[in-house]
Parts: structure tokens; C-alpha cells; sequence
């Protein structure tokens, strides 16, 4: 089996690296040199463009940043999916919204192309690692192609629903997050402005009815733990300008159902504001700084 890796970034690179420790055959392409070079000493092959990459894939996986790249990557006469062998499967692992998911599948099934949406969550220790969360969305024929693949880059695999269902529930999970990770700061905040010793504080929190993922695995406050972007100045890790995307997309999902989202809504704004004040490619536990703003 041949497999076509598509965007090498934080979360791509890694991922593309797990298939090539599993012995698969990997061509990938990325518009980063940088990102392509360390791949290609990993052994896979550096493709010289997109189309290149999937022309003789069975399996075509991409990994990009928002809608607008998922688009342009897929769709059109110079789109992969118009330039893909006849019965080759298409997962999408980018977090983008539901109805551009929804747009590319069904452009995807046109060709009578199989294709998933794979969203995943564990951030990018997880992608590491190799046990990432993957939310399907899609026909269970399709998942049951992908799995064997899926399996190499993470650990559970759940099937959400038809198609875009994976993107809908990773929308729902990381607006959560981005509530937490902002209520982690503000009171991880208030308890230094009072004196309290952030580490103290955060095994107090930790072993009370505040604890949540961002305080436990992710702390936002440099120096509570190791190997977390808060304690290498926010670096790598997933962008504050990314999880503003994701809270983004949560409420235009939340419009589309008319669903009441106002902790997200606020949310949102918060990781505007820190985004607008230059740290958008800082990890999104640097929404702390915000709090840490004096007048
Ligand atoms: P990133 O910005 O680090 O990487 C994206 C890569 O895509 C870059 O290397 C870029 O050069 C490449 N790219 C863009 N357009 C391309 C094209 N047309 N052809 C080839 N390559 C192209 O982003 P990331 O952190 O790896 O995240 C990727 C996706 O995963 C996003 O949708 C993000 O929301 C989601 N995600 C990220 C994390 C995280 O912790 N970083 C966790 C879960 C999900």
C-alpha cells in the first residue's frame, strides 16, 4: 500500500513519522522545504507537489490548517481528488467546519472516491506518541478501510456519524477546551495575584472539583510542568490562531442550529484579543498572558 502524506506541520510531520516507523511506504509533500527535508531523511519520499504525491497513492491523508486549504488542495481541475487513482481513500485529518467537510466528500463520492473526515485530538505530544483521538465522520466502509491506517497514528478511534459528524463533534470538544483553558488561566491568575504558588495551587485545583485536561496535562503557567509548551515560552504546541479558528467554527456550527453558545461566544472573543496582540502562533496556553495584563 502506498500512502500520500499532505502538510507536514506541527501535527503532519509527526503523524507522517509513526507510518514510516510502521513500515508503510510514504510520499509526502508540504508547501514548507523545511518540513519536507526531515521527512525525506526519515525515509519517506519528498513528492515535488501535491498532485505528485496522490497520482499512485491507495491512501491519501492531509493534514492542513483550515477550510481554505482543505479546498483548494481537493477541490477543482488541479484539486487531488480529480487527479486520484480510481479507488483510492481520502482522510482528512484537518479541523475544518462541518459543511466544507460535508462539500469535499460529497465531491469525493461524485468521483466515487471514498473519503473521511478524521479530525483528531491529543495535540501534538499525542501526534508524537502515536495516540491520537481520530472523530470520524463518513461511511462505516470507508472507516473500516482507513482503520489499519488510523491505528498507526493513534489509539482510539471513535465513528461519530455520516459525513462531517467528525468535525462537528471535534468542534463541540474543542470549544470546551478553549472555555477551560481560558477559565484555567483566570484562576490560576488570581490565585498569584494573592501570594499562592501557581504549582501549589494547581495540585490543590487538581485534586478538586475545578480539575479539568488543561490544568492536569497542559498547564498554562511556565514552570508547573515539564515538557508543556508554557514551560518552553508557548513554542510549538497548537496556535492560539488555531484554536481561535476552532472557536469560530464552533459558533458558526451554533448558528447553523441555532444553538445558545455563550461561554464559547466569550471564548472566542478572549482568543481574538491575544491573537490581535501577537500571539497567534504562540501555543493557546498563552492565553494566560492576557490575564496577566497589569493596567
Ligand atoms: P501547522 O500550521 O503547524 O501545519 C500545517 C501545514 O500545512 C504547514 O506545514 C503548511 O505548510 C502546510 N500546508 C498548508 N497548505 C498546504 C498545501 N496546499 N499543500 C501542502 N501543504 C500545505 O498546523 P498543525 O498544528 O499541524 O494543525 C493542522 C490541523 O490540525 C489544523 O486544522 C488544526 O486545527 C488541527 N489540530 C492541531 C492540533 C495541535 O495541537 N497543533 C491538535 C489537534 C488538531
Amino acid at each position: 500500500m502506498h500512502i500520500a502524506f499532505i502538510g507536514l506541520g506541527n501535527m503532519g510531520a509527526p503523524m507522517a513519522h509513526n507510518l514510516l516507523r510502521a513500515g508503510r511506504t510514504v510520499s509526502v509533500f508540504d508547501l514548507s522545504a523545511a518540513a519536507m527535508e526531515s521527512l525525506h531523511s526519515a525515509g519517506a519520499r519528498a513528492a515535488s507537489s501535491a498532485l505528485a504525491a496522490v497520482r499512485e497513492a491507495d491512501v491519501v491523508v492531509t493534514m492542513l490548517p483550515a477550510d481554505r486549504h482543505v479546498r483548494e488542495l481537493y477541490l477543482g481541475e488541479q484539486g487531488i481528488l480529480a487527479h486520484a487513482t480510481g479507488n483510492a481513500l481520502f482522510i482528512d485529518c484537518s479541523t475544518i467546519a462541518a459543511d466544507a467537510a460535508r462539500e469535499v466528500a460529497a465531491a469525493a463520492a461524485e468521483r466515487g472516491l471514498a473519503m473521511i473526515d478524521a479530525p483528531v485530538s491529543g495535540g501534538t505530544a499525542g501526534a508524537a506518541a502515536g495516540t491520537l483521538t481520530f472523530i470520524v465522520g463518513g461511511e462505516t466502509a470507508a472507516l473500516e478501510r482507513a482503520r489499519p491506517v488510523l491505528e498507526q497514528m493513534g489509539k482510539n478511534i471513535f465513528h461519530a456519524g455520516g459525513p462531517g459528524a467528525g468535525q462537528v463533534a471535534k468542534i463541540c470538544n474543542n470549544m470546551l477546551l478553549g472555555i477551560l483553558m481560558a477559565g484555567t488561566s483566570e484562576a490560576l491568575n488570581l490565585g498569584v495575584a494573592h501570594g499562592l504558588d501557581p504549582k501549589v495551587l494547581s495540585e490543590i485545583m487538581a485534586k478538586s472539583s475545578g480539575r479539568n485536561w488543561a490544568l492536569e496535562l497542559y498547564n498554562p503557567w511556565p514552570g508547573v510542568m515539564d515538557n508543556v509548551p508554557a514551560s518552553r515560552d508557548y513554542a510549538g504546541g497548537f496556535g492560539s490562531s488555531l484554536m481561535l479558528k476552532d472557536l469560530g467554527l464552533a459558533q458558526q456550527a451554533a448558528q447553523s442550529a441555532q444553538a445558545v453558545t455563550p461561554l464559547g461566544s466569550l471564548a472566542r472573543q478572549l482568543y481574538q484579543l491575544h491573537t490581535q496582540q501577537g500571539h497567534g502562533q504562540q501555543d493557546f496556553s498563552s492565553i494566560l498572558r492576557l490575564f496577566q495584563q497589569k493596567s
